[in-house]
């Protein structure tokens, strides 16, 4: 039988390594985000062996007892699977949301459209903040209450942020009593982005400069070690955010999708995604990977501009010059020096990626394309979306297979982008699939008369 969920963390481990093959090592309760002696960014390695002692079906049985249920934390879509996340973390030192366990809703009427038969959507943006960011912030900021609870002196955690990572942040800090700073790039994120850490206490600092910038004072800022610095550099929350690949296969029934398709900006999340799948494989809970698909936006796109100029092969040696970001719809990831281009690379490289771009018309045409089969996407998902049109078109991605795409943020977030699409006020773009209120007069006449005019009489299906 499984055993119950503290007793399951004691055997296993996990500890800072670097990435680029050092043999620097350090515990997870240290303050280090790069390795001393190669400035190379740091991953988080498992005891393997250890958690191969356990078979796969255990694994299996025992992750689908605790999904949306056990006891707290473990309903959580992270904690639920701590011991591939930080297994020797207090569960009294959790702090947890209830984040993950997100919805993958089945898309059947966008995959017909789009030429393809099964098209899921894992939506990542149904979580306490509206963004996929809530899935690495509760391991990190988790790690702060495990590192304050043993004397470390840590007077604030801190980050640079294009919006979700700052909601993320301010909120899981608020709920543990935690002073957070968030620097954001003035007039770059949406209201509602904004709104989100000012509510939650944090001190909120809009900089006069674009989202590198911001990384840039960061970093500085987090060389005094006690503020701890909580971007995506820090591995710690690419832990968490791998456990969207697990719960993706889990939702499938524990089987793995041809293809998984997801936007990067910093490109955190797409190295994350790689990590899960290869886990699961390492422990045999699947037996084969999918094929990855990293979508950029046009406008902000080194890494998409680096594996082209390669001949479309990304590999884990391809240097990313960065690029200055322009504006984009998808704001979140209008970032122009990636700083996890190379964990990126390494998780193409092992998923047979392929990295596509999609300009500003297509992503909104492909979010409100995907909305009329009932989604309602932010401009991330519609970078993801467009790109997997694009693929569908050329063949590349076809009929029978099955693919999942990731959304990252709710829509609700973008409610100005959503507006603007269907107003038809977004600067320089056709609002194809436009769908505008309709002013009509408080009679039943007139209502009558809009409902004719849409659906005419006979019309139906
Ligand atoms: C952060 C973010 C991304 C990009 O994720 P990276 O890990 O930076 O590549 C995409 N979409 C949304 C909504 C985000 O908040
Ligand atoms: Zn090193």
């Amino acid at each position: 039988m499984t055993p119950p969920p503290d007793a399951a963390a004691a055997p296993f481990s996990a500890w800072y390594r670097c990435a680029e093959g050092c043999d620097f090592r350090a515990e997870l309760t240290e303050v280090v985000y790069r390795c001393p002696r190669c400035q190379g960014l740091l991953e988080v390695e498992h005891d393997v062996a250890a958690l191969r002692r356990r078979g796969p079906e255990e694994w299996k049985a025992l992750f689908d007892q605790r999904y949306r249920r056990a006891p707290w934390p473990f309903g959580s879509g992270v904690w639920g699977k701590k011991e591939w996340v930080y297994p020797q973390l207090a569960a009294a030192n959790v702090v947890s949301m209830a984040e993950g366990a997100s919805p993958l809703l089945r898309l059947d009427g966008y995959a017909r459209e789009i030429g393809l038969d099964e098209v899921w959507l894992k939506e990542c943006g149904v979580t306490h903040t509206g963004s996929f960011k809530d899935l690495g912030m509760t391991v990190l900021v988790s790690a702060v209450k495990e590192m304050r609870a043993r004397g470390r002196a840590i007077r604030a955690v801190a980050c640079a942020s294009t919006g979700d990572t700052s909601a993320a942040l301010a909120a899981y800090c608020a709920a543990d009593g935690i002073p957070s700073v968030v620097l954001l790039p003035r007039g770059k994120v949406t209201v509602a982005q904004l709104v989100q850490p000012i509510a939650n206490g944090a001190l909120v600092l809009e900089l006069d400069t674009d989202f590198d910038g911001c990384m840039r004072v960061v970093q500085e800022l987090s060389r005094t070690p006690d503020i701890y610095l909580a971007n995506s550099m820090n591995s710690l929350r690419i832990e968490g955010q791998k456990t969207l690949s697990v719960e993706l296969v889990q939702q499938l029934d524990w089987t793995v999708p041809d293809w998984v398709v997801i936007p990067g900006g910093n490109l955190g999340n797409a190295s994350a995604v790689g990590r899960g799948f290869l886990l699961m494989r390492e422990l045999g809970v699947i037996d084969r990977l999918p094929r990855l698909v990293v979508a950029q936006a046009e406008q902000a796109n080194p890494l998409y501009r680096a594996v082209a100029a390669a001949g479309g092969r990304p590999s884990a040696s391809l240097e990313v010059p960065p690029v200055t970001a322009r504006k984009t719809l998808a704001s979140a990831i209008q970032i122009g020096a990636p700083v996890s281009s190379r964990r990126a690379l390494r998780a193409l490289e092992a998923l047979d990626g392929i990295v596509e771009q999609a300009g500003e018309q297509e992503l909104a045409d492909a979010a409100a394309r995907a909305d009329r089969h009932g989604a309602f996407s932010c401009p991330h998902t519609g970078v993801a979306l467009a790109v997997l049109e694009k693929l569908a078109a050329r063949g590349t991605i076809r009929r029978g297979e099955r693919v999942a795409v990731i959304s990252t943020a709710h829509g609700l977030k973008f409610s100005d982008f959503k507006v603007g699409y269907h107003e038809g006020t977004l600067p320089g773009l056709s609002s194809r699939l436009r769908n505008p209120s309709v002013p009509v007069a408080a009679t039943l006449g007139a209502v009558q008369d809009a409902i004719a005019r849409r659906f005419p009489a006979g019309g139906a299906r």
